[in-house]
């Protein structure tokens, strides 16, 4: 796959970088750019010459979240090979916005959570909601001091982002708040919380994280892949997969009833005045009045 969006790099013996590379939209995630991350994660996986893979991001802020500007992902979706079966991404009523958010908001986190590889997120600046579907499926977290983590769904008239981690990252009771306050939380408060490793100086982020991805490198691949997968396993025994369907049906539950009551998936009433353009375009492409 040629790779517009996302850069894939070596920059030691063992790891790999993966390079969210959209600076110019604050690294904002369309179709491609899910599709050209995914795809990069696979290659690193099945690379047995790498042992820890890095998530990283271009420019000041990690990622603003999904690009809205993409008004034909009916259209987009149907240009890459889907990693899940469910399919229906041209039905009729909720049934295409459902296939393609659970196709590439749940199940490429999903996918990418289940990597058997060591993952490090590397965040610095602005990670905005659909953000933390990419940080909070790797397993370790590096954070620049500027960097600072939202999820403002519940402005917009739904229950949290598609990929329901909250809980598990921050513990029940600061969850809540987090999504109920729709605050930020900053880097030193989500090492606090334990959502975050380690917080460093700005400067000193890549460094760092690649400090740390070549310590765990030097370890035997197949004893990581042991570890991550006896971790991940007490997590899903404790009920991770059947919470984070049950969140993520409620999501779409709120986008159905948001659809009902505002003719759009989210409240237009917690969007901002500058996107909520934007949003009302997305909205008559999908009622085909575009
Ligand atoms: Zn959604």
């Amino acid at each position: 796959m040629n790779r517009d969006f996302i850069r894939f790099e070596r920059p030691a013996d063992r790891v790999a970088r993966i390079v969210l590379a959209r600076d110019d939209m604050r690294n904002a995630q369309n179709t491609q750019l899910l599709y050209e991350l995914n795809d990069a994660f696979d290659e690193a996986a099945c690379n047995d010459d790498i042992s820890v893979i890095i998530l990283a991001a271009d420019g000041d802020h990690f990622s603003a979240g999904h690009d809205i500007t993409e008004f034909d992902f009916k259209k987009n979706i149907d240009a890459y090979e889907t990693v899940g079966v469910w399919s229906g991404f041209h039905g009729e009523g909720v049934e295409a916005l459902y296939a393609r958010e659970r196709e590439i908001y749940l199940e490429f986190s999903e996918r990418w959570r289940n990597i058997p590889k060591p993952t490090i997120a590397e965040v610095q600046g602005m990670a905005i909601a659909g953000a933390l579907l990419l940080i909070w499926p790797c397993d370790l977290i590096v954070a620049a001091e500027d960097a600072r983590f939202l999820d403002n769904t519940v402005e917009m008239g739904v229950g949290g982002v598609e990929y329901f981690a909250h809980v598990g990252e921050l513990g029940p009771r600061k969850a809540k708040e987090y999504l109920f306050t729709a605050d930020w939380i900053t880097a030193e408060e989500a090492h606090r919380l334990g959502m975050v490793n380690h917080v460093v100086a700005p400067e000193k982020l890549s460094a760092d994280t690649l400090a740390l991805a070549q310590r765990i490198a030097k370890k035997p691949l197949f004893a990581l892949k042991l570890a991550k997968e006896a971790a991940n396993t007490m997590e899903d025994a404790a009920g991770r997969v059947a919470g984070m369907k049950n969140a993520f049906h409620l999501h779409h539950l709120a986008h159905s009833h948001n659809m009902v009551r505002f003719g759009m998936p989210v409240d237009p009433s917690g969007v901002p005045e500058k996107i909520r353009d934007k949003i009302m375009k997305h909205v008559a492409v999908l009622k085909g009045e575009r």
